[in-house]
């Protein structure tokens, strides 16, 4: 049998991730291959570095990508980090804080965890109150969590670990490029970022920065390794435990971004062309008018979504902007019109996990994904796949509120347009 080459279908994706890829990104992928210790190829290696820590907002030494899906990124800063029996607090408010417990749990850590019911967020002081009664090594929490559509506040948390010389975690896969991320001015110790979502590249990486606190470990862990450590090191390593993965391993890793450029793996040549690339739009867009741009569709959205007659889920005072949770009205059956969505309009929403699956649907509204005709389009096609399904909509607002919500921003000022 002779297999055609792929023909994909053209889709409006609206998830929380993958999300659509600028043509500019795509394009860059298919850039000629360079050796990985070519110097034209360290040079862009080096350029992604320092795109990394500007969209980042730190002056962290280290940033770069890790190579796999945004869980490696989480993997490589914890296992590094992590001894066996050490404390670690992770407070859970949606489905990826259960994913950092389990990778906790694999490389040896006592795991506490805090849970608050999934659509709400943690008041910092109950965090806090949590961090004095365990006083762990390590607090780790996600920051945009994208199966609930909320944004737990973070500054206050990472000021209050500092103080206790506590390590701060922090899984910004879902924020990091479409809402503000400030690595330096939070305390995080080690943050994790995702590609496929904000910042509109294909899956597969995840750019991670860490800074001196987690780096004399990193040492301290490797002189153990090697037989050298001094009692100084072993200040670090309680367990005197080297780290136990290979491809994780961040001290080998930044071996190899760094001058030293000692082989590690093979680097992900396309997919750095696609980071570099994705990076530098960020960069051309301007941190704040991203942010801006990922509100404003936001407004849009909800404005129509509301008009419509719809309801979202979760605290609004928390919510993500780049997710909207919408319940599923009572009696309709939510897969069957995410499947009339996707096979008569070729648009995309996503569903959700554990106690949320069936109530709610998600709607994404990440980087290239969002815009205006997305907005549009989404709004237009959902009313019209409700009413096919018999629900009671308000019939034609939706599409008007959010097209007012356009105007009332143009005439403000805002540049709608600058958006793709
Ligand atoms: C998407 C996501 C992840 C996991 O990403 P993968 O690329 O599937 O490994 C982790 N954390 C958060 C908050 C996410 O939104």
């Amino acid at each position: 049998m002779l297999f055609s080459e792929l023909h994909t279908p053209k889709r409006t994706i609206m998830t929380p991730g993958p999300v659509e890829v600028d043509p500019r990104v795509l394009r860059a992928m298919s850039t000629p291959i360079l050796g990985q210790f070519d110097p034209a190829f360290t040079n862009i290696m080096n350029e992604v570095m320092e795109m990394l820590r500007q969209v980042f907002q730190t002056k962290n030494r280290w940033a770069f990508p890790i190579d796999g899906t945004s869980r490696s990124g989480n993997e490589a800063i914890l296992c590094s980090i992590i001894e066996p029996g050490d404390k670690v607090l992770v407070p859970i408010y949606g489905r990826f804080g259960h994913l950092l417990v389990e990778i906790c749990e694999r490389y040896g850590a006592e795991v506490h965890t805090l849970e608050c019911p999934w659509g709400e967020v943690f008041e910092p002081q109950v965090v806090i109150a949590e961090i004095k009664k365990v006083n762990p090594k390590i607090v780790a929490i996600v920051h945009g969590e994208t199966s609930t559509g909320r944004i737990q506040p973070l500054a206050e948390i990472g000021k209050a670990c500092r103080e206790r010389d506590i390590l701060f975690v922090v899984d910004a896969v879902a924020s990091i490029g479409g809402v503000e991320v400030k690595t330096d001015e939070w305390y995080i110790d080690g943050l994790i970022g995702g590609t496929q979502k904000c910042l509109s590249v294909p899956s597969g990486m995840a750019p991670i920065t860490y800074n001196d606190r987690i780096e004399t470990i990193l040492f301290a862990r490797k002189k153990v390794e090697r037989g050298i450590a001094t009692e100084e090191d072993l200040r670090f390593t309680r367990s005197k435990h080297a780290i136990s993965s290979n491809y994780f391993d961040l001290s080998m890793l930044q071996d190899y971004w760094g001058p030293r450029r000692l082989n590690h793996h093979t680097e992900a040549t396309s997919m750095i062309y696609a980071l570099h690339e994705g990076l530098r739009l960020v960069l051309i867009e301007g941190l704040q008018q991203r942010f801006d741009r990922h509100m404003l569709h936001e407004k849009a959205l909800i404005a129509g979504l509301e008009a419509m007659g719809l309801r979202l889920f979760g605290d609004s005072r928390h919510k993500l902007p780049c997710v909207t949770c919408v319940e599923i009205p009572n009696g309709v059956d939510g897969e069957s019109v995410r499947k009339m969505l996707l096979d008569e309009f070729s648009i995309e929403i996503a569903s959700s996990f554990g106690p949320l699956h069936g109530k709610i649907w998600r709607i994404g509204t990440m980087g290239y994904s969002c815009r205006k005709e997305n907005i549009l389009a989404v709004l237009g096609a959902l009313e019209a796949v409700l009413i096919r399904h018999g629900v009671n909509v308000i019939r034609g607002e939706a599409l008007q509120a959010a097209l007012d919500e356009y105007k009332v921003t143009r005439l403000a000022g805002m540049a709608v347009e600058k958006s793709s």
